[in-house]
This record gives structure tokens, sequence and C-alpha cells, in this order.
């Protein structure tokens, strides 16, 4: 099937093409109709009069918005005063000698040539096909594959491989809670999808990759907020072995500064970028985030790293947790605090932020089986629980680990900051709601009692 895209018609003034495509809008004046095809690539102006070409007309006049219509035509200038300068086909229009209806639409829901912000998000996740051809949504799911495009091909060249981890796995803690899949062929066991894939990518540490990255879907069960998308969201996960934590940091400044200049054409507040141990961060900002900007420059990317963050912490429902993860390892001098004040121990965390959101986090990890036993035993894991959970992990360290270290950068978080956008709905193609239903399809969903029955599961009802 032939097809011109839209934004490449600029230079074909004089010829003849054929257009795909949505319409945006009609105007009828009468004998002369007006339509605003729309692609993928751009809109353009399609022009129809009675006198020209009858039947390219009477389509016209039926063609409701948003109806798919395929038009042949002759590209033309439009004439000085028409000239739309907002608008990249502004100074051409095209002429139609046949226009044809592929597939009718009813009337939308809501409107789509506005930014959308106005309109109930449930609403809008239901229709997220229509609420998806809104130009502000195209243009944000582009830049987002630009950035991972940029990702792919700036750390392959730097001798990194992209591996990908099972998403059927065992829980490993991030801090939230797991999403768990029943197993049929063991019933009454359960896979947890991963909350990221940190212990794999340190097993292929241990492998002796060296250099890993991945794209990761990550699944967290955890309380909705406006920079936290619930369910699932992206990371750059990555890992290095043989490397200190400068030279982590190193490798992500270089890569966020030329993501912010190349592929956004935006500023990056200060390079290289400041660092604020965690002690200083709270003192100065009152939080381990914050916006260095003092204007809020959209076209401005304030990076910052935090360092220095305590070992572990108490929270809301814990005595003691780790401010990271498990797997962070404390710094070498503070490791006789562990038997006699954890709490006072530091460790090699680094937090990159950007306009006052912690965009990624990461450490050096801990590589040394004995002190990987104690920490989790000071988080409270019996050592049954510890072999269960974690007995892999402590039985790969004992075949040669080499020193590793990474970090996990949250494309959607990033993406947020860099297209200036209130949530980081905005920025995933299908998110779900803030009530934890997925998009358009409207999971989760109760399934038929076989399908229960043969994975050994009986629900009841919770108050
Ligand atoms: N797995 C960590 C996270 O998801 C990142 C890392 O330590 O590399 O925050």
């Amino acid at each position: 099937m032939h097809k011109n895209y839209i934004g490449e018609i600029n230079g074909l003034v004089g010829q003849k093409v054929e257009l795909k495509g949505w319409v945006q809008s009609r105007r009828d004046h009468g004998q002369l109709i007006f339509i605003d095809l729309r692609d993928s690539t751009g809109i353009v102006q399609i022009v129809t009069t009675s006198d020209s070409c009858k039947s390219a007309y009477e389509t016209a006049q039926e063609a409701r918005n948003e109806t798919v219509i395929s038009v042949t035509g002759t590209v033309r200038n439009r004439s000085e005063k028409y000239i739309n300068p907002k608008l990249a086909t502004g100074k051409i229009e095209v002429a139609a000698e046949e226009i044809r209806i592929t597939s009718s639409a009813k009337e939308v829901p809501f409107p789509i040539d506005t930014d959308g912000h106005e309109i109930d998000e449930f609403i809008r996740l239901k229709y997220r096909y229509l609420d998806l051809r809104r130009p502000r949504l195209i243009h944000n799911l582009r830049i987002r594959h630009q950035v991972i495009q940029f990702i792919r091909n700036y750390l392959t060249a730097k001798g990194f491989l992209e591996v990908e981890t099972p998403i059927l796995s065992k829980a490993t803690p991030e801090g939230a809670r797991d999403f768990l899949v029943p197993s049929r062929l063991q019933p009454g066991s359960f896979y947890a999808l991963p909350q990221s894939p940190q212990q794999y990518k340190q097993l292929l540490m241990v492998a002796g990759l060296e250099k890993y990255f991945q794209i990761a879907r990550c699944f967290r069960d955890e309380d909705p907020r406006s920079d936290r998308a619930y369910g699932e969201f992206t990371q750059l996960d990555l890992e290095m072995s043989f490397v200190t934590q400068e030279d982590i940091l190193s490798l992500t400044e270089s890569l966020f500064t030329k993501i912010v200049e190349e592929v956004l054409g935006k500023k990056v507040f200060q390079k290289p970028f400041p660092r604020f141990s965690y002690d200083e961060a709270i003192k100065k900002y009152g939080a381990d985030k914050f916006d260095l900007r003092k204007k809020k420059d959209p076209d401005v990317m304030a990076l910052a790293w935090v360092l220095d963050f305590p070992l572990f912490e108490k929270t809301e429902t814990r005595e003691i947790s780790s401010t990271h993860h498990p797997f962070t390892a404390p710094k070498d001098e503070d490791l006789p605090l562990l038997d006699s004040e954890p709490m006072k121990a530091r460790s090699w965390q680094h937090d990159l932020i950007c306009n006052g959101l912690e965009v990624g986090g990461g450490s050096i990890r801990i590589t040394n089986a004995d002190i990987q036993q104690k920490i989790f035993e000071i988080l409270g894991h019996t050592p049954e629980e510890i072999h269960q959970k974690f007995g892999h992990l402590l039985e790969a360290f004992k075949y040669g680990v080499p020193p590793h270290g990474g970090i996990a950068p949250g494309i959607d978080r990033f993406l947020m900051a860099a297209l200036n956008e209130p949530n980081l709905r905005e920025v995933m193609a299908f998110p779900m709601t803030s009530g934890g239903r997925t998009a358009v399809m409207d999971a989760p969903s109760i399934v038929s009692k076989e399908q229960l029955d043969e994975l050994g599961i009986k629900t009841k009802t919770i108050e």
C-alpha cells in the first residue's frame, strides 16, 4: 500500500501524493471545505471545492472528526496571507482529487486537541488509545523512544551488554510489597514479580559479564503518588565490576549530560553535578531530594548527587530497615559499627536527583558472604529465612565474586522531569489509574473457578 507521510511532503510542491490518516478537524465554508488531516508524522491542510472535484467534496462533507480517510491530491503552496507559522506544513496544502473513507468514527468521548489535563483520569485511561492521539502524548512517547535509543547506543559503545532477566522470579526486597503469581505446576507456591533485577544483575557480575544494562520493568505494590507509578515502571538498570563509586558516578553523569544536551536540547544546571552528603542535604534542604533551580526554568535540568547515606533507617513499621536495599555495602571504615551501633554506619549508596525528584539510586555492593549474612541478621531475618530467601546469592559469592556496583535511574521519573509533566502517567503509554486499574483493559479482574481450581486457590472476601 502506498502512503506519503505528512512529515515528508513539504518538499513535494507540484507533485501528486496519497495521504492516509485521521480527520483532526473540518471547516465547512459552503463551497469550500478544509480538512486538517493527521498522521503519525504531522498535520496538513486538505482543500476541496464543490466545483473542482465533486465526489471528493461530497465525501469531505460526511467525514466526521477522527474518521480514517485516504486523500489523493496535489501539494501546492499556500498564498502568502494563508501561511500558518504554527504548523510544520503551514506553507503548503493539498488540493484533493479523491477522498475515500476507510473507517468512520463515532463521536469521541473527550476533546483530543487540548492538552488533556482537564479531563478525568479514569476516562482518559479507559480510552487511552484516543487519549494517545493527543500531539503532546505522541511527542512524549517519541522523546521517550529517543532517550532509550540513545542510552542503548551509548552503553553499547562502551562495551555494555543488554541482558533480559526473568519476570517470574523470587522476591527481591526493595522496600515495597511484591506482586505474586501463583504456580500451576507447584500448587501453593508463588513467583514474585521483580521489584528490580537487583539480584540477577549481581549474579551476572559473578558470571563475569563485567558491564550489564537493561531497560528493565520493575513491579512494586506500593501506594501511588504523582512521582510514583502504581504497579510497574521502567528503569535503566546497570551494573559494573571492578569499579569504584566514582566510576559509576562519572559514567552516569556523562550519559545524562549527553541526554539532556543532545537529545533534549536543554541545559544542565551545573557541571560537574554538585554533590551533597546526606547530612548536608538534610541540613540545607530538609530532604534528600531538592530542586537547585532558583526560578523553575523548564529548559534547565538541575542534576545532583546525594552520597554518604546512613546504611539503616527507622521506618513507620520497622525499627531497622535498609535505607536503600540490603545489598548495599557499608563504608569500609564503618564496618566495626555493624556490631556496636549499626544505625550510625554509613553506606556506599548514591542517589541521583533532578529538579526536585529522586531519579535514581545505586551503590557499591556487598560481595563478602559473611558481611551480607550479618546485614540480613541485623535486619531481623532468622538463619532459616536467610538461607531460604538469599541462600543462592551467598552461595554464588563463594565462587569468585568481583567487586561490583551500579545504579538504576528511573526512565519514567527522568522523563517526567525532562518533559515538565506533572505526572508519570503522561510519559507512559498505558499507565494504571491511581486506584491500580490498568488502562483500557480494566484489570485486575475476576477469573473463572476452573482457573482458580487448577491453581489450588480459594478466594475469600476481605472486609
Ligand atoms: N535495584 C536498585 C533500585 O531499584 C538500584 C540499584 O541499586 O542499582 O533502586
